[in-house]
C-alpha cells in the first residue's frame, strides 16, 4: 500500500508586491506517495519554484495544508525546520558548487555540523562519490570537470545527510540531452537502491517520460491534472498537457502534417483516418493485421511511433482505413476491448489546419486547434 511522504491541501501562496497581491499558487492539492519518482512540469512563471520553496519551508504559506513527513510545515518553529530540511535534499540547475573547494570538500559541506568525526566524515565522502560514480574525481575542483559531473557532484552533497525525500529544480536543464539521460539513469536507480522519494521539477516532458511514476501539470498557479505518468501520457486531459505530450511523443509529427496539408492525410469516399493508441501496459498482438482480416479491411499505416513512458510501451499509429461503415465501425470496437483507444480524425480536422496554417505556421497551435476538435471513440 502506498504511503503519502508529502499531502498537500488547497495550499495557497500569495506573494505581498509594490503592485500589490499575487497569488502564485491556488488551491494546489497533491499527495505524494513513499518511493515515488514525482513529476511537476509547468512552463515558466507557473508557480513551480514557490510550490518546492514552500515544501521545505523556505517561503510561507497563506492558506491550506502542507504535511510532509508527518510535520505540518507552517507550524514549524525556525530549528524543527532546520531538522525537515535535513531530511529533503535539493539539486538546481546551476548546481550551486563551491568553486575554490574540492569535489570531496563541496560533498562534505552539509556533514560540518553532523556528529560523524573525522574519519567517519571522509567514509561518508567516499562512500557518496562512490554511488554517483565520480570516485576518481575527488580531488579535482568543479571547473575541471564536466556539467554532467557536476550535477553529480550535487547530488552526492544533497545526499550526504540521508535524506528521504531529493527535490530535483530543473536538475538537467542545462545539460546536453545525452548527459541529460545518464543523470536521470542515475536518479532512478537512486530511488530504487536508496528507496529515496524524489521531486522532479521541470518544464521538460521528456524528462517525466523517462523516469516519473506520477505527475502533476501545474499552469499559473493551479494543477490543472495530475496522476499516474502513463496514463497522463496516454489520456491527457487539459490543453496544456496535450501540448506538451504533443511535443514530446511522436504524435506531434502527425499534427506537423496536418499543418503543413500533406496530401497523404487526404481521404476518399470510404476511408476514414484514424489514431490508435495502446492505452494499456501491455503492447498486445499484431492488431492491424487481425482487424485486416478478420474484418476484410485496408489498414495503410501513415505513421506509427513508439515512446516508453515510466518503463511501459506507449504506441501510436495514424492509419487510414478502407471499407465499408459496419466493417471499420465493428474494427474499432473490436480494438476498444483489447484496449486500443482510437481516435477518428475527421477530414474538416486536416482542412481546418489547411486554413488555419496560411495564417500561422506554428505547428504547436496547429496541435492545439487540431487536439481541440478531436473526437473520443472515433465512430
Ligand atoms: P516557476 O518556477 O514555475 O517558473 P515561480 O514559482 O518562480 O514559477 O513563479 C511563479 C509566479 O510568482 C511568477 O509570476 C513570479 O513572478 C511570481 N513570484 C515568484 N517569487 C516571487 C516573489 N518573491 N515575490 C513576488 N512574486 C513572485
Amino acid at each position: 500500500m502506498a504511503k503519502p511522504i508529502i499531502e498537500i491541501t488547497n495550499l495557497n501562496k500569495t506573494y505581498t508586491t509594490a503592485n500589490g497581491p499575487y497569488t502564485a499558487l491556488k488551491d494546489v492539492s497533491l499527495t505524494i506517495d513513499e518511493g515515488s519518482i514525482f513529476g511537476i512540469i509547468g512552463l515558466s512563471g507557473a508557480g513551480k519554484s514557490t510550490l518546492v520553496r514552500c515544501l521545505n519551508g523556505l517561503e510561507s504559506t497563506t492558506g491550506g495544508q502542507l504535511t510532509v513527513l508527518g510535520k505540518n510545515v507552517p507550524d514549524l518553529k525556525p530549528t524543527e525546520l532546520r531538522e525537515l530540511r535535513k531530511s529533503i535534499g535539493m539539486v538546481f540547475q546551476q548546481y550551486n558548487l563551491m568553486p575554490s573547494r574540492t569535489v570531496e570538500n563541496n560533498v562534505a559541506l552539509p556533514l560540518r555540523k553532523s556528529n560523524l568525526n573525522r574519519e567517519q566524515k571522509k567514509a561518508r565522502v567516499t562512500e557518496l562519490l562512490q554511488l554517483v560514480g565520480l570516485e576518481s574525481q575527488a580531488k579535482k575542483y568543479p571547473s575541471q570537470l564536466s556539467g554532467g559531473q557536476q550535477q553529480r557532484v550535487a547530488i552526492a552533497r544533497a545526499l550526504a545527510n540521508h535524506p528521504q525525500i531529493l527535490l530535483l529544480d530543473e536538475a538537467t536543464s542545462a545539460l546536453d540531452p545525452d548527459t541529460t539521460k545518464t543523470i536521470l539513469e542515475l536518479v532512478e536507480r537512486l530511488n530504487r537502491q536508496l528507496h529515496l522519494t524524489i521531486i522532479v521539477v521541470t518544464h521538460q516532458m521528456d524528462v517525466v517520460k523517462q523516469i516519473c511514476t506520477d505527475v502533476a501539470v501545474i499552469d499559473k498557479g493551479t494543477i490543472v491534472e495530475q496522476g499516474d505518468a502513463f496514463a497522463v501520457f496516454s489520456d491527457p486531459k487539459a490543453d496544456l498537457t496535450r501540448r506538451f505530450v504533443s511535443n514530446s511523443t511522436g504524435l506531434s509529427r502527425i499534427y506537423e502534417l496536418i499543418a503543413k496539408r500533406s496530401p497523404i492525410l487526404k481521404t476518399a469516399a470510404g476511408e476514414r483516418l484514424i489514431h490508435m493508441q495502446y492505452v494499456d501496459k501491455t503492447v498486445s498482438e499484431g492488431l492491424v493485421s487481425i482487424i485486416s482480416t478478420k474484418f476484410d479491411l485496408t489498414v495503410n499505416i501513415l505513421f506509427a511511433s513508439l515512446d516508453i513512458v515510466d518503463g511501459y510501451p506507449l504506441g501510436s499509429i495514424v492509419a487510414k482505413y478502407k471499407g465499408s461503415d459496419e466493417q471499420i465501425d465493428q474494427a474499432l470496437e473490436f480494438l476498444k476491448g483489447k484496449g486500443i483507444r482510437t481516435t477518428l480524425i475527421e477530414p474538416g480536422d486536416v482542412a481546418a489546419a489547411e486554413s488555419d496554417a496560411d495564417e500561422t505556421t506554428d505547428v504547436r497551435a496547429a496541435a492545439a486547434n487540431h487536439t481541440a476538435h478531436e473526437k473520443e471513440d472515433a465512430r
